[in-house]
């Protein structure tokens, strides 16, 4: 069962909370209730897989909603690349979440939902529809995790020629059930029309539409997953643990405290946010005041306002200093992000993207801070040849591309071309819906 932030009476299942993406009324969904994961349970995930892990923890939390062999096909379809814990110094660890097809860590959520909804359709002989305006990562995670899922469509809007070239191809590449749309525009208009057409009912009617935007619940739960599979690599310890998750939307840091609140060891979470820093100075002054966007070298984590924070709250009981007495807004630099890459490098012969290298360095920030009881898990979010353009100037080498990304760059383009006009967009989906 999910219900709203924002009403509590406004409650529903999987499935809506899934399609419909968030209440018709505004706020977030989400689960009523988090399943306690007993020390009994999380020792047995010692020797289990991810997918199994996944299995175990999805059926905790959604059994009621899909039957568990389904659960085990979906986790075992979904998460079918590697997710590795390292050690780099001491007590320092990374986990790194980029090893699945688009390198980055919203593989995780894209792939299951993508999934989900694939599992919802079924039997239904009209599709759905997926719209999804991206600034980069985003889209390339919902390309590649619908492709040819049955009964769901989706059209991706990016603006053109602001995504790099490596994000462009992800998306645009694929073709058969994804339809790629280059928007004369900025990202903002892009999110403008696919608000603009989930607002029109007759098209949201006709079209089936929803949105695979990072408030829906079907891409926050997998995200769980991960953070269990971590702490049942690293070895019995007296010292206490800290998460440091790079935040942009503050999803992936929403679900480690989820994960926390059902039974995880974590004793800390540290937020490392770019000079976008909102959250920073509404936990030392209890305002919110988003103000404007200012661009940094960890694009993805440009935001204002971070559209998940309601629902991190929500976790604490909407009490900002119990928030912030077991989380820590960290605040990292394009500076510190450029000496954080070439400095690990060089000392610990490991090559960090700037969004990844901002975790570190707040994680650094923690730890020294603390006595020496504590161990640390810093998540890596993104590989760093996806931000090749921003590292090689800065460690004077050329990063190889993995193979899957070679033959992506090869592969020829399908996107079209579309004006950033209300208009003409939902013309043009009146058109694409009889092709
Ligand atoms: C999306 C993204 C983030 C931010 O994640 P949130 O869940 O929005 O906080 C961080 N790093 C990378 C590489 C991303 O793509």
């Amino acid at each position: 069962m999910f219900v709203s932030t924002l009403d509590k009476t406004i409650r529903v299942g999987l499935r809506e909370a899934v399609v419909a993406g968030m209440p018709v009324s505004g706020g977030l969904y989400r689960p009523l209730d988090l399943p306690f994961v007993s020390s009994e349970l999380q020792k047995s995930f010692r020797n289990a897989e991810f997918p199994e892990i996944a299995h175990t923890l999805a059926e905790l939390l959604i059994a009621d909603d899909v039957p568990s062999p389904t659960l085990q096909e979906i986790c075992r379809d979904a998460f079918n690349f590697p997710v590795n814990l390292k050690r780099l110094i001491d007590d320092s660890f990374v986990l790194e979440l980029f090893h699945g097809p688009t390198l980055a860590f919203k593989d995780f959520g894209a792939r299951f939902l993508a999934r989900l909804l694939g599992w919802f359709q079924r039997g239904e002989n009209r599709p759905i529809t997926v719209l999804t305006a991206t600034s980069g990562d985003t889209g390339g995670a919902v390309a590649s995790g619908f492709y040819l899922v049955p009964g769901v469509r989706v059209v991706i809007l990016y603006p053109k020629g602001r995504i790099s070239v490596v994000q462009e191809r992800q998306i645009g590449t694929l073709g058969k059930n994804i339809t790629a749309l280059a928007v004369r525009g900025s990202f903002d208009e892009c999110q403008g029309m696919v608000k603009a057409a989930l607002a029109d009912p007759e098209l949201r009617r006709r079209l089936s539409l929803t949105t695979a935007n990072s408030i829906n619940a079907g891409r926050l739960l997998p995200q769980i997953f991960y953070y269990f599979y971590a702490l049942s690599r690293l070895s019995g310890s007296k010292k206490s643990t800290f998460v440091t998750v790079p935040s942009g939307n503050f999803g992936n840091i929403t679900a480690a405290a989820m994960a926390r609140k059902m039974g995880l060891p974590i004793d800390h979470l540290v937020a490392a946010t770019t000079i976008n820093d909102t959250v920073c100075r509404y936990l030392e002054s209890g305002r919110w005041n988003p103000g404007t966007v200012h661009s940094t070298l960890a694009t993805a984590m440009d935001i204002a306002d971070p559209n998940n924070f309601p629902r991190l709250l929500e976790l604490y009981a909407r009490d900002r200093l119990h928030l912030g007495r077991e989380v820590t807004a960290s605040v990292v630099t394009d500076d510190q992000i450029r000496e954080t890459i070439v400095r690990t490098k060089s000392k610990m012969a490991y090559l960090f993207d700037p969004h990844s290298a901002a975790g570190w360095q707040a994680s650094e920030r923690f730890m020294a801070a603390q006595s020496s009881s504590w161990r640390g898990i810093s998540v890596a979010t993104a590989h760093p040849v996806k931000f090749r353009e921003t590292i090689e100037p800065l460690i004077g080498e050329q990063i190889e591309l993995p193979l899957s990304l070679q033959s992506v760059l090869e592969r020829p383009m399908t996107s079209e071309t579309l004006e950033a006009d209300i208009s003409v967009w939902k013309e043009w989906l009146r058109e694409w819906e009889n092709r």
